[in-house]
């Protein structure tokens, strides 16, 4: 669409979306299949769980049917406590989410205001970028360091505008991390006014003796807002679950903002059941262990260079031809995740997916080049 910036409704729009990008998610499957005249797609194109939620998880939501009437609870109740045992963290410290981008989006409404300066890293996820400047805020990205957030290089770009410095841990789109002393070095090198917002989107996903559980940090650095979701590993996207942590008056303050009934009853009902079966997430990690590492060893092979990568998804460089690789596969009903948008154009990100999904790309790809 073209926005003709100087007539309404465009010229009426706030100046932060007036130069806004709509985020563009991954081909939906069945919008493949219809234009493709495909039956049977295969997304490996938005990091969800292959095997996807423990079945505890359906059998908990059948039950919730009967009461799609009455509004959620807003204060998920129940949920937070599960929460509170499964990661020893007080019901106090939560902020349930309609997705871990809500929570987000809460943070810089709550921290960010015109002119207010937000941080983040080169090739991080894009939703940084969109909810900082929905509220007017400036952004300031910091130059990577192979592909991976440089964290004192974010950590020396705060000037006394600087309200929120996002960091995902590990990133998407490039499956980067940083270690424990490099996030122990950066909290304490942050002024303790501006909040840091670190994004574990896929932290039960990693399997690194130095990646560190942001969750450690909250006491000691009253700024620190640590995010996950029920969207990856827990296998629930659909459902749209996530939850922040962070100090009761962070807390206190995320809440004025929020939706009150921002997460759904089924979404509630779902996460609970899905903290009740750790053996899946075990078993999804392994899953998702030795088909990356399949995938990496094709690569190694087919002379492909890619991101090493610590989720569920390896972003690979076909070079040029990455448009045309991507397009090929799409032919082939593969979905796979163009970068264009994060200025990575030479890379397409792909989800690790079951056995025959790697076997099936892999095939495909060994074809198209
Ligand atoms: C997928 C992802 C999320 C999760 O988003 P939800 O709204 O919880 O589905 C958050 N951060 C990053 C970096 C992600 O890749």
């Amino acid at each position: 669409m073209k926005a003709s910036r100087s007539s309404f409704p465009y010229a009426s729009a706030v100046s932060g979306v007036q130069d806004l990008t709509p985020y563009s998610p991954g081909k939906p499957i069945e919008e493949v299949e219809r234009e493709l005249g495909i039956p049977n797609a295969t997304k490996l194109a938005s990091n969800e769980n292959p095997l996807g939620p423990t079945p505890l998880v359906l059998a908990a939501m059948r039950e919730c049917l009967d009461s799609i009437a009455l509004y959620p609870d807003a204060s998920c109740f129940r949920l937070k406590n599960a929460l509170s045992n499964h990661l020893n963290v007080p019901p106090g410290q939560m902020t349930l989410g309609n997705g871990s981008n809500d929570v987000l989006d809460l943070v810089t409404r709550v921290f960010v205001g015109p002119g207010d300066e937000v941080i983040f890293s080169q090739y991080a996820f894009l939703v940084y970028a969109l909810v900082a400047k929905a509220v007017g805020g400036e952004t300031r990205v910091t130059p990577a360091a192979d592909w991976g957030h440089d964290l004192m290089a974010m950590a020396d770009g705060v000037t006394e505008r600087t309200k929120v410095i996002f960091i995902a841990n590990p990133n998407n789109p490039t499956g980067t991390y940083n270690t424990e002393s490099e996030l122990k070095t950066f909290l304490a090198s942050v002024p303790s006014e501006v909040i840091v917002v670190l994004d574990e989107a896929y932290f039960e996903y990693v399997r690194k003796p130095d990646y560190p559980d942001g969750l450690e940090f909250i006491n000691e650095h009253s700024n620190l807002i640590v995010v996950r979701t029920f969207s990856k590993a827990y296998g629930l996207a659909g459902l749209r679950i996530g939850y922040g942590i962070a100090s009761e008056q962070i807390t206190d303050l995320l809440n004025r903002v929020r939706q009150p009934f921002n997460v759904s009853q089924a979404a509630q009902i779902g996460a609970l059941a899905a903290l009740e079966d750790p053996e899946h997430i075990a078993r999804s990690r392994e899953l998702n262990q030795q088909q990356m590492r399949r995938l990496c060893t094709a690569c190694d092979e087919l002379g492909l260079p890619y991101i090493p990568s610590v989720a569920n998804f390896l972003t690979i460089e076909f070079g040029q031809d990455a448009a045309k690789i991507q397009r090929s596969l799409l032919e082939q009903g593969i979905i796979v995740r163009p970068l264009d948008n994060y200025e990575m154009p030479h890379h397409l990100r792909v989800t690790i997916g079951r056995s025959h999904e790697i076997d099936q790309l892999i095939d495909a790809v060994k074809v198209l080049l």
